[in-house]
């Protein structure tokens, strides 16, 4: 049997504060996503969402426990390990999207996924057709400031979505889009990853995106950690 697309157990991670000492941001005793499964973990303003989706990425290392990503141990490798681990496995979706502005939406979308192995087609080809899947076959020479807030989500997630990534985490992906650009955004994402078989995480705390989830979690914020 293949191993699920995350396994997290005993997860620890703390920031400095600012009296000198530290404080614990993020306690996840266990988490675990099956390959192409879809998962909505909701969790109040500073509970450790942003944190958590950090930590599994490995875009900052846990103080303490496990992730693995398709098996392969996140926790306790180097920063170029955890960056390699994450460009082969992982699509992030940021909260504020994240395109570079220099660069036109097929070139986001090819940088996003460059190192993912693809199914034999070029990155070029692989950035393409996602441009596609999400609408925007007539925009891809775009940059984003040419581009509305919703094209520039869809770039965002035809980037994350791009070379068929193991595991898609998605930080708050409504919060910065009115409530019809929601709709559409989340109607995509999660269409695109079960296409994709991709396994999706998405963090929120907004309780309305939680019926289209079969599953939802509840993210509990550390006990001791301030309001
Ligand atoms: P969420 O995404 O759920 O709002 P975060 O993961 O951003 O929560 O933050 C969790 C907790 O960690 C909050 O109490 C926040 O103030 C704190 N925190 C986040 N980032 C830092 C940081 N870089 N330095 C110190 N504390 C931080
Ligand atoms: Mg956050």
């Amino acid at each position: 049997m293949s191993d699920p697309a995350l396994r997290v157990r005993d997860l620890k991670k703390h920031y400095p504060d600012p009296g000198g000492g530290r404080m614990l941001a993020l306690d996840v005793p266990s988490l675990d996503v099956g390959r192409g499964e879809a998962l909505c973990m909701r969790g109040e303003s500073g509970s450790g969402k942003t944190t958590l989706l950090n930590v599994i990425a490995g875009i900052l290392p846990a103080d303490e426990g496990t992730v693995e990503i398709a098996g392969e141990r996140m926790t306790g490798l180097s920063e170029t390990r955890r960056d390699a681990l994450r460009a082969r496995h992982i699509g992030y979706l940021f909260q504020t999207f994240n395109l570079l502005p220099g660069l036109t939406a097929l070139e986001n979308v090819q940088l996003g996924m460059s190192f993912r192995p693809r199914h034999g087609a070029s990155p070029r080809k692989a950035a393409s057709d996602a441009l596609d899947r999400v609408g925007l076959a007539d925009r891809k020479r775009h940059r984003p400031a040419q581009l509305s807030v919703g094209q520039q989500q869809r770039v965002a997630i035809a980037r994350a979505l791009a070379g068929h990534p193991t595991l898609v985490l998605a930080d708050e992906p409504t919060s910065n889009l009115d409530r019809n650009l929601a709709d559409q955004c989340m109607e995509l994402l999660t269409s695109f990853a079960a296409e994709s078989e991709a396994a999706l995480l998405v963090v929120t705390h907004d309780e309305t995106l939680l019926e289209r989830f079969e599953r939802v979690e509840t993210l509990a914020a550390p006990v001791g950690s301030p309001a």
